[in-house]
């Protein structure tokens, strides 16, 4: 999994004096008997690129939508540069949307498509030709300015609705599933690229996306979330180390999650019993909970060794199982090995060694282990 993060290195959003961009504010958006967005509190600075990320039906377009003004919330507020966009009409806030579906008029060429919002907003004729090169420029489409759409690939047509989108020079960027129409190769080229554009620009972008990699690849923040809320606001890899829950940890990436019950709770570690991996496990960081608390352990399957000739290290959680499942995936390996208790663990090993050969089979025994500090303790 690519865990990367745009630009801001100052993070501004550590800073609790900085004052955010975008201020969501308690907001809930239903729909008859369907609270699509249920209490949503969130801060997004200027310059970010942040991504709602959550499954199907999450709420996440319908809280774009509101930013964008195309929905008003039930309740709760939203400010956009320090400004109550209650009374704000979708034309009149410092924003633009790309649509999922790039919305693209067909009987227009590319650069009256772009052109287009210029042309309402009444700006002068060698203006908007300047500013339509520019933008066609930045996405790399010159070529193709006098292609109709219908004469574009997915990936052509979605430039176009990008350009569209920037050419006014929107202070904040909205942009649902914005790569969901390109092929894995193509789509993992144009994150880095609208990243770069980004960063150019200078605009703070909120992305739509129920694709983990794209979200971490991209975004300064990730927005985790679930049934309507706020899971989890993190940097990427904040989130992928340090879940809050056991449905983060889930969500991203592949988790290993072991039930159990606290023993002993000290000073920075935690001690457990768990019937599923058939032992102990201590556990360093995460949440804390009081002896005799159901807890989950989470660890990440690179986090786990396999241990050569079955001696696990003592100061190591441990345990051993039949190699049940391989897939073999060029740069790393996965195994499923089966517990005597019938739980089923991940993990992987780097294939760094230019062979063929797979050195453990299915149906093996072997004994793995992984370090407290790698262990996390989640306590919902
Ligand atoms: P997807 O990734 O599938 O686009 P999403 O996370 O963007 O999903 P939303 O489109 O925000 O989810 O929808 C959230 C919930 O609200 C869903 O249950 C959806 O059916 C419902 N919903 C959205 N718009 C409306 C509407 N106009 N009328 C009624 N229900 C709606």
């Amino acid at each position: 999994m690519a865990v990367g993060s745009g630009g801001l290195q100052d993070k501004p959003w550590t800073d609790p004096k900085a004052e955010p961009f975008v201020r969501v504010q308690g907001v809930s958006k239903h729909f008859g008997d369907v609270a699509a967005v249920n209490g949503v509190d969130l801060n997004i600075y200027r310059g970010e690129f942040f991504a709602l990320l959550g499954a199907s039906g999450c709420g996440k377009t319908t809280l774009l939508r509101m930013l964008a003004g195309f929905e008003t919330p039930s309740a709760g507020k939203i400010f956009i540069d320090g400004v109550d966009m209650a009374d704000i009409p979708p034309y009149r806030r410092p924003v633009n949307m790309m649509f999922q579906s790039y919305a693209l008029f067909p009987h227009m060429t590319v650069g009256q498509n772009v052109a287009f919002g210029l042309q309402q907003e009444g700006v002068a004729k060698a203006e908007i030709a300047d500013r339509v090169a520019e933008m066609l420029d930045l996405v790399q489409i010159k070529a193709l300015a006098t292609r109709k759409p219908d004469q574009l690939s997915g990936g052509q047509r979605q430039r176009v609705a990008l350009a569209r989108a920037l050419v006014k020079r929107p202070k904040l960027v909205l942009l649902d599933e914005p790569l969901g129409a390109l092929d894995r190769k193509l789509r993992e080229q144009t994150q880095f690229e609208l990243v770069n554009i980004q960063e150019k620009l200078g605009a703070t972008f909120v992305i739509v996306t129920h694709d983990q990699e794209e979200a971490m690849t991209m975004a300064t923040r990730v927005c985790v979330m679930n049934a309507g809320m706020v899971e989890q606001v993190g940097a990427p890899a904040e989130v992928y180390e340090y879940p809050n829950s056991r449905f983060v940890a889930d969500f991203i990436g592949t988790a290993n999650l072991f039930e159990g019950v606290v023993t002993e709770a000290g000073a920075g570690e935690t001690r457990i019993v768990s019937p599923e991996l058939g032992g102990d496990i201590v556990v360093g960081t995460g949440g804390t909970a009081a002896v005799g608390a159901t807890v989950s352990v989470m660890v990440r399957p690179e986090k786990i060794q396999v241990v050569p000739g079955g001696n696990a290290d003592p100061a190591y959680n441990s345990a051993e199982g039949i190699v049940r499942d391989i897939a073999y995936l060029g740069d790393v390996s996965v195994y499923h090995v089966e517990l005597a208790s019938g739980k089923r663990v991940q993990f992987t090993r780097a294939n760094l060694l230019h062979t063929a050969d797979t050195p453990i089979s299915w149906d093996d025994t072997v004994r793995f282990q992984w370090h407290p500090a790698n262990g996390i303790l989640l306590v919902i």
